[in-house]
């Protein structure tokens, strides 16, 4: 069995990772760097042969897993695309929206690899998408097994409850068991509810490793964070302000409108509490509505559009939208990036003391997001390399509602099922060498392997 690390670097950055398994080649995952922009953006797909792939997995429908999909299907015209349904609907509208992201960056910003794909080729990669449900074995050619036929090769899907659709994937194959978690929480978040992942022991897991330098603060409990979130939106309505909340599209924002309806059902926020939100944000949220019923989440009687009633905000109107008292605008990127939502309407606020800005997510440091978070209050910020500096008067809270596993989950959970290997993935180097120590402390038997780009390895 071999491993190859397709990602440009160790960090959080894109993933996509080949495991030559059983005589089949399958690619895990196949994302877009969030911060890179053009062909620098794109996993490393060049390091294997074109036509060579027989199978992809995507563990879910962020763009660091999905964003490069059709391009490596333009190589492996052959491969086999498996998801769960909900990451195959979520893949679809976030494979078209960011074409007309790359249309709108090729313009704006004059980068002539844009598009990266086309439309057409996002409908293609659909042909070929098998959808998978959740502890169903299945082979690589397509097939549904029996749960106790013999198969030289399979794979499974186990809830990963990350997002909506996100699944950890237990490949057996050569008298063993791999299991490749995607991206994993192990806690109940609002909406989403704890991972359903294996407890039975691993020959090789290849974890994700995103929280490894955030250790959890004594007490932490995310009800206590809810209740931490609602006063601080008091506060600043008070004042006469309103807060800006940067947001992924995906995931946070539905986690964000279902903690808002919670509020409002129980007194804490008034009702009919006005927020805003952009137009992918509300097609997802739709989905995440129509598939209620089908996946394991908790709240499945809300309905999120109906229940928070959202304003739907589109590119054009952002520069005019009037800024008012008690109101949210939940708006992407969650990063901030240049030329989003956020990062447009930030600009006309963040010089402001009345105003608000709340993370409740990740951002990376050397976004626009990770830099006004780090800034001292008074500190000149740049949202934009082309506009001025300005100073950071209005009121910063930072909230930690992460869908990502706290380090400290993943580590019990690895102590639970003692994979002989461990491979490291998705995390900035300090998250990923706090795993290596953690995990040659407490299973010294095991290799801990940290996946140089490029290097293939015998597994
Ligand atoms: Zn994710
Ligand atoms: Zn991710």
């Amino acid at each position: 069995m071999r491993f190859l690390n397709l990602t440009r670097n160790l960090e959080i950055g894109a993933n996509c990772y080949a495991l030559d398994i059983g005589g089949k080649r399958v690619v895990l995952d196949c994302g877009l760097h969030p911060r890179m922009e053009g062909l620098d953006a794109l996993p490393n797909l060049t390091a294997i042969p074109d036509g060579s792939v027989d199978a992809i997995i995507l563990s879910h429908g962020h763009q660091d897993h999905v964003g490069a999909i059709p391009v490596l299907m333009r190589r492996h015209p052959g491969a086999i695309l498996f998801s769960t349904e909900p990451t195959r609907q979520i893949g679809d509208v976030m494979l078209h929206n960011s074409v007309n992201v790359m249309l709108r960056m090729r313009e704006e910003a004059g980068i002539a690899d844009y598009p990266l794909f086309t439309h057409r080729e996002a409908d293609l990669a659909g042909k070929r998408w098998q959808v998978v449900p959740l502890h169903k074995r299945w082979s690589f050619d397509g097939e549904r097994l029996g749960a106790n036929e013999d198969a030289p090769l399979s794979f499974e899907f186990y809830d990963a409850g990350h997002i909506l659709g996100s699944a950890g994937t237990m490949i057996r194959g050569e008298g063993r068991k791999i299991f490749y978690t995607g991206d994993v929480n192990f806690d109940d978040q609002t909406i989403s509810s704890a991972a359903g992942f294996p407890e039975e022991p691993l020959d090789v897991l290849i974890v994700e490793t995103t929280r490894g330098d955030h250790e959890t603060a004594p007490g932490f409990t995310r009800a206590g964070e809810e209740q931490r979130l609602a006063g601080a939106l008091s506060r600043a309505f008070q004042r006469g302000g309103a807060v800006l909340i940067p947001v992924f599209a995906l995931g946070k924002t539905q986690e964000l409108l279902a903690m808002l309806i919670n509020m409002q059902r129980r007194g804490l926020m008034p009702n009919g509490l006005p927020v805003y939100i952009g137009g992918l944000s509300a097609k997802l949220t739709e989905i995440y509505d129509k598939l209620a019923g089908q996946w394991p989440r908790q709240y499945p009687g809300i309905h999120l559009m109906d229940g928070a009633a959202p304003f739907v905000v589109n590119g054009r109107d952002i520069v005019e939208l009037p800024m008012k008292r008690g109101r949210i605008y939940a708006l992407t990127s969650g990063m901030m990036s240049e030329h989003t939502l956020s990062n447009i309407f930030a600009s006309r606020m963040l010089s402001e003391p009345v105003q608000s800005l709340f993370f409740i997510g990740y951002a990376d440091p050397n976004s626009p997001g990770g830099r006004i978070r780090d800034a001292a209050a008074g500190a000149q910020v740049r949202l934009d390399p082309d506009q001025p500096a300005q100073p950071l008067r209005c009121d910063v809270e930072i909230f930690n509602f992460s869908a990502h596993a706290s380090r400290e989950s993943i580590r019990a959970w690895v102590n639970r099922v003692t994979p002989k290997k461990i491979v490291l993935v998705h995390g900035d180097p300090p998250a990923i060498e706090w795993f290596r120590q953690a995990f040659k402390a407490d299973l010294p038997n095991s290799e801990v392997i940290l996946p140089t780009p490029g290097e293939s390895l015998e597994l």
